[in-house]
């Protein structure tokens, strides 16, 4: 939309112009079936197995354990139920800042009895507590799957996926990560990671909506969650999202190539907005004390007043997009269960602001302003404790 700022780039990213462009040629010149043996057939295939290809590049794994799905809701889902279902997982271990999409299906496959489930401790810089993961993996030896996230989608914290995968594999327990928030913005090679399964999303690194993957190690025999077709060798059915796929891998490819570039310009404009936000007193931040953080996450604990509790609504009425919570929560503006385990903000309000490379520091100014009008007594507060 003309004129907005938009900040709320972990919520979903506008669609890159090379992106839209091979969508584009797709969309008027590809559209046989890909399970069609024909020609036209054939040329659909071969855009998917391309795209395949692309995936398990970045990756740095085989094709063959790449699966296109409708993003990481579906890949998440997949991955734990069929784990439960086809792989005698008894127990999964997560933690109580997951997705949604995570820690409900794991709410309700506990509900059911299907599962015992625990949660790792966190520390309190908001990443995982490694030796709490070892010692309720060392309670048991019943089949164990571990789900935790690579970064947090709203406090933006990275747990260390080797260290984790490596806990993991001494106590023979397979691992999942959420990795929807970091593919696109962090080097992967799957040789180096002891990781069963791993889920990606394109609209969070500028590709369309409604398209992902999940990644399943080799020799993890899961059967399809989807059926009903052999599409993606028989693991999901249904005609595959063939322009959503084709967009997907552009934007990968994009995000792959222009990494350094991207993650160098968000980094500034975060460190750049962290020193702005220190005139208005009493404002604090989640997640600045990992080891590892994404650069494109900024949630910023603004202290009670009373504008504080419409905070987002001011924000938008000026022009500016952020969010209060993931994606599910921000348009409804609830609380969020991972600023509400990390107990950091009681009473005042958080919010979330979140980057991407067609951000600028112009815009952070702008926001500034805004900041400045709804917290005045705070501005002056500071400058008297400056003086
Ligand atoms: N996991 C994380 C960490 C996310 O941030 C999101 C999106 O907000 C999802 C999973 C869900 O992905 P999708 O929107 O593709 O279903």
């Amino acid at each position: 939309m003309a004129n907005r700022i938009y900040l709320d780039n972990a919520a979903t990213t506008p669609i890159c112009d090379d992106v839209i462009e091979v969508m584009s040629q797709a969309l008027k010149n590809v559209y046989g079936n890909p399970s069609s043996i024909h020609a036209d057939g054939r040329s659909a295939r071969t855009q998917i197995e391309n795209a395949r290809k692309t995936v398990a590049n970045y990756l740095n794994c085989s094709i063959g354990e790449i699966f296109f799905t409708s993003g990481g809701t579906e890949s998440n889902n997949t991955i734990i139920k069929c784990s439960v279902r086809d792989l005698g997982v008894e127990r999964i271990i997560s933690s109580p800042i997951e997705h949604h999409c995570v820690l409900h299906t794991l709410e309700s496959l506990a509900k059911g009895k299907r599962i015992i489930f625990q949660q790792v401790k966190l520390q309190d810089n908001g990443e995982i507590d490694y030796d709490h993961l070892k010692e309720l993996l060392g309670q048991s030896d019943i089949k164990t799957l571990v789900s935790l996230m690579h970064a947090n989608n709203e406090i933006g914290v990275i747990n260390d996926l080797k260290r984790i995968g490596e806990i993991c594999k001494e106590d023979s327990a397979l691992f999942h990560s959420d990795t929807v928030q970091s593919i696109g913005y962090r080097k992967f090679d799957l040789t180096e990671l002891n990781i069963d399964f791993l889920s990606g999303s394109a609209h969070k690194f500028h590709g369309p909506k409604g398209v992902g993957f999940m990644y399943k190690r080799g020799e993890q025999h899961i059967k399809p969650y989807m059926e009903g077709g052999a599409q993606e060798r028989n693991m999901r059915a249904g005609t595959e999202n063939i322009y959503g796929i084709i967009g997907l891998a552009k934007a990968l490819e994009s995000a792959a190539e222009n990494m350094e570039e991207r993650i160098a310009k968000i980094g500034a404009i975060k460190k750049y907005f962290i020193e702005q936000l220190g005139c208005i007193a009493k404002v604090s931040f989640n997640g600045l004390e990992a080891k590892e953080q994404m650069e494109k996450v900024l949630s910023v604990n603004f202290p009670e007043s009373d504008k504080s509790a419409m905070l987002l609504l001011h924000l938008d009425i000026a022009g500016i997009s952020a969010s209060g919570g993931s994606a599910c929560s921000s348009g409804s503006d609830v609380g969020s269960h991972v600023i509400s385990s990390l107990n950091n903000n009681p009473g005042g309000k958080t919010i979330r602001f979140s980057f991407s490379h067609k951000n600028s520091l112009e815009e952070i100014d702008v926001v500034m302003e805004k900041l400045k009008a709804l917290y005045p007594n705070a501005i002056s507060q500071t400058l008297e404790h400056t003086k």
